[in-house]
């Protein structure tokens, strides 16, 4: 991953005349923006924007669609198709209500994390001076890592993922089934757990709790 990030920032530097190194400063600080991100959304805090909806949202993640004991959502999913009668398979047309509020729900949820990008942006054209086109790249490559990340964290709640050839995956996907354990303090980071590890919140002995849930299931 690190080796994809330096060449971008190579390439970036080349194009737009920047230093060869802006890149990896805006991806810490957006990285660092992730996980403040992230752990705003397990706790309620009045005066941060989008709180609310973001950590409500993030709560029905954690507990509803996948909770500590179905970390692949298949409960979930099953009394989702026993409510719903058969008539009803197509899930279109969806009332307009319902797609607006879960349209404002998406924005809560990331709401803050796009207001922490747009501000780094702005910060970096009137405090540093980069050029705009340097600032075009950033916002790039945030698109790009958001992308995969998301794709990513969707593909660690899906059993037999073709991924799961990779050991890197395996281990990822191992740290944030950490993270839906218990109280979800732990773990962060989706794509890169540095800052778990540097300020403390990094764990991997979860995996004990999750063979005793194994072996609770197994004996219901
Ligand atoms: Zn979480
Ligand atoms: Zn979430
Ligand atoms: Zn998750």
């Amino acid at each position: 991953m690190y080796a994809t990030l330096i060449l971008y920032s190579f390439i970036v530097a080349y194009v737009t005349g920047c230093y060869w190194y802006t890149m990896l400063i805006f991806y810490f600080v957006e990285y660092i923006a992730f996980y403040l991100w992230h752990w705003q959304a397990h706790h309620r805090l009045w005066w941060i924007p989008f709180n609310e909806g973001c950590s409500k949202k993030h709560k029905e993640h954690h507990w509803e669609i996948y909770p500590p004991n179905d970390f692949y959502g298949t409960r979930k999913r099953q009394t989702d198709e026993m409510n719903s009668p058969r008539s009803n398979v197509d899930p279109l047309p969806i009332s307009w209500s319902d797609y607006m509020r879960h349209k404002t729900w998406v924005s809560d949820h990331e709401g803050l994390l796009i207001l922490q990008t747009f501000i780094q942006l702005i910060v970096a054209r009137l405090v540093f001076h980069c050029f705009y086109s340097t600032i075009v790249c950033a916002f790039l490559g945030f698109m790009i890592m958001g992308f995969i990340g998301n794709w990513l964290h969707h593909a660690y709640h899906v059993e037999d993922h073709w991924l799961e050839r990779f050991k890197w995956y395996h281990e990822l996907r191992a740290l944030h089934y950490i993270h839906h354990l218990g109280t979800a303090k732990h773990n962060y980071g989706v794509l890169n757990m540095t800052l778990d590890r540097f300020l403390g919140s990094f764990t991997f002995t979860g995996t004990k709790t999750n063979k005793k849930h194994q072996s609770q299931d197994k004996r219901q």
